[in-house]
């Protein structure tokens, strides 16, 4: 098991270098895991994985009902979401089958929905059912006034999606994969069939390589002489209302979709808050994940309309993540077999959704440009820790804790984190390197406190780890 931070980079060629360990990546280089012949490596520029647009999302696992019929995004999404609700399942990633409503506020919303339903069934999801607005205020009796019936899609789920890029590098690094921290790629040569990728840490050398750099998936095609597309940050500002908001929604509440994207929705979180959010603000700083008063205003506003009890509720934190939108409406999944080189480009607002469909459309294409990848092997499965609030935290599971008792001594009191889930967190596969990290792996500081209390406590644990 290979996770190095610094020293300089192995110096033989790898067979696949993946470079950037968002949730993407991770999905790839654990499909590639697979084949024990290869030798893979996946190179991060920061000091964990999932630390890009992967850890700031609105975390839901998507239909794909509407996305644009006949697209790459439509079928990977649609495939992605299958495989990933049934990975969560055996990965104890916590998933949350709520269902979605869209709630149309006016004549023309009301109008869209059965084309909403046709879309649905183009993009092969037929469960979708038009409610009127009895039944929608019966399922959801705190909406606010004056909708005029709602699409539900009882398909939609809410998921981890913190412990899903962590599940997929778990399961990489115990297969063999190399994972490198800290090795932003700044350049990359192509010459005699290998590509020479300069890094922080010094040179790496790989015969197939693949982008999914995110918001810099462009920036690194460029170094290969590609213009296909370019990426414009398109920042979405959320609002994390406390549990005690929690029992204000049973569904996911969408917008009707605009040509601008989903819209502000409010949606239930797999850790007992709600979400109000995303903003879509087109950028041009690939940095600027801060929030504005502007873009928390304009969210107070839809919620106002959408659930107005929300406002009244206390607010945990704010947070912003940002998509990588291009000039189309699809991925811009490439491959470029006189360079064996693919490109990942353009995973825009459902690449969680969509990771492990992405990752084998991507192996399939490593495969067509002659990579011969050898006998595929099962994968041990991973067992993450739950991280949900549908299946108790170990502090509850009196078994557990009479078994080591550093599962009933709480550290975190607003997330419920034990001693015990921090130090396994330590130990694992793929540590934190940070109390950020430590947070999405453990939730510790993620409360209605956010550390004031725990702060201290869980700074001493990971300081005296040594991590
Ligand atoms: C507000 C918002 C809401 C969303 N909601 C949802 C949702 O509900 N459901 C859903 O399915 N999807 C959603 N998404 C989309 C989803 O989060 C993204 O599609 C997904 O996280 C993209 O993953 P990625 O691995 O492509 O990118 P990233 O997570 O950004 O990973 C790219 C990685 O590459 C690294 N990197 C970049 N350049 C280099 C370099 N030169 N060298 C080395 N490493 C490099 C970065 O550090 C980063 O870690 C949402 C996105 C946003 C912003």
């Amino acid at each position: 098991m290979t996770v190095t931070l610094n020293g300089p980079l192995p110096s033989g060629s790898y067979d696949v270098a993946v470079v950037g360990a968002g949730v993407v990546g991770c999905a790839i280089a654990r499909e590639l895991a697979r084949r024990p012949r290869l030798r893979v490596a996946l190179v991060e520029a920061q000091d964990d994985v999932g630390q890009g647009t992967s850890k700031a999302n609105t975390a839901i696992l998507h239909t794909g009902f509407d996305a644009v019929p006949g697209s790459l995004e439509a079928r990977l999404v649609r495939e992605g979401a299958r495989r990933l609700a049934a990975y969560a399942g055996e990965s104890g990633i916590a998933v949350e089958p709520v269902g979605a409503l869209l709630v149309a506020w006016d004549e023309e919303q009301r109008a869209a929905l059965p084309h909403l339903a046709e879309k649905a069934v183009r993009n092969e999801y037929r469960a979708t059912r038009l409610i009127e607005p009895a039944e929608l205020y019966e399922r959801e009796p705190h909406l606010g006034p004056g909708a005029l019936g709602a699409l539900h899609v009882p398909g939609e789920s809410i998921v981890c999606p913190w412990t899903t890029t962590l599940a997929y590098a778990t399961q990489a690094v115990r297969h063999g994969v190399d994972l490198h921290l800290n090795s932003p790629v700044s350049d990359v040569n192509w010459h005699d069939g290998e590509h020479v990728l300069s890094t922080a840490r010094g040179t790496l050398r790989t015969r197939r390589l693949v982008n999914a750099a995110g918001l810099h998936a462009d920036t690194l095609d460029r170094h290969l002489g590609h213009r296909d597309f370019t990426v414009t940050p398109r920042r979405g500002q959320l609002i994390v209302f406390d549990k005690l908001a929690r029992d204000l929604v049973h569904h996911i509440l969408l917008p009707v979709p605009t040509a601008r994207g989903k819209g502000v929705l409010v949606t239930p979180t797999v850790y007992g808050n709600l979400l109000l959010g995303p903003t879509a603000e087109d950028l041009d700083d690939k940095r600027a994940t801060g929030s504005t008063a502007e873009g928390l205003a304009l969210l107070r506003e839809s919620g106002a309309r959408i659930l107005p009890a929300l406002l009244d509720e206390e607010v945990t934190a704010v947070y912003a993540g940002l998509r990588a939108a291009t000039e189309q409406d699809d991925y811009r999944i490439t491959a470029h077999p006189e360079q064996a080189y693919v490109t990942v480009g353009g995973i825009r607002s459902t690449g969680l959704t969509a990771s492990l469909a992405i990752a084998s459309h991507v192996t399939a294409l490593l495969a067509d440009m002659g990579l011969d990848p050898g006998p595929a092997r099962d994968l041990e499965p991973v067992r993450m820790p739950n991280l949900g609030e549908t299946h108790p935290r170990p502090h509850r599971n009196a078994r557990r804790v009479a078994a080591d008792p550093e599962y009933g001594s709480l550290v975190c009191h607003c997330e419920g984190v034990s001693r015990g889930e921090i130090r396994d967190a330590l130990a694992s596969t793929v540590p934190p390197r940070n109390l950020d990290g430590l947070r999405r792996r453990t939730r510790a500081r993620a409360g209605r406190c956010q550390g004031f209390y725990c702060g201290a406590a869980v700074r001493e644990l990971f300081e005296g780890a040594g991590a």
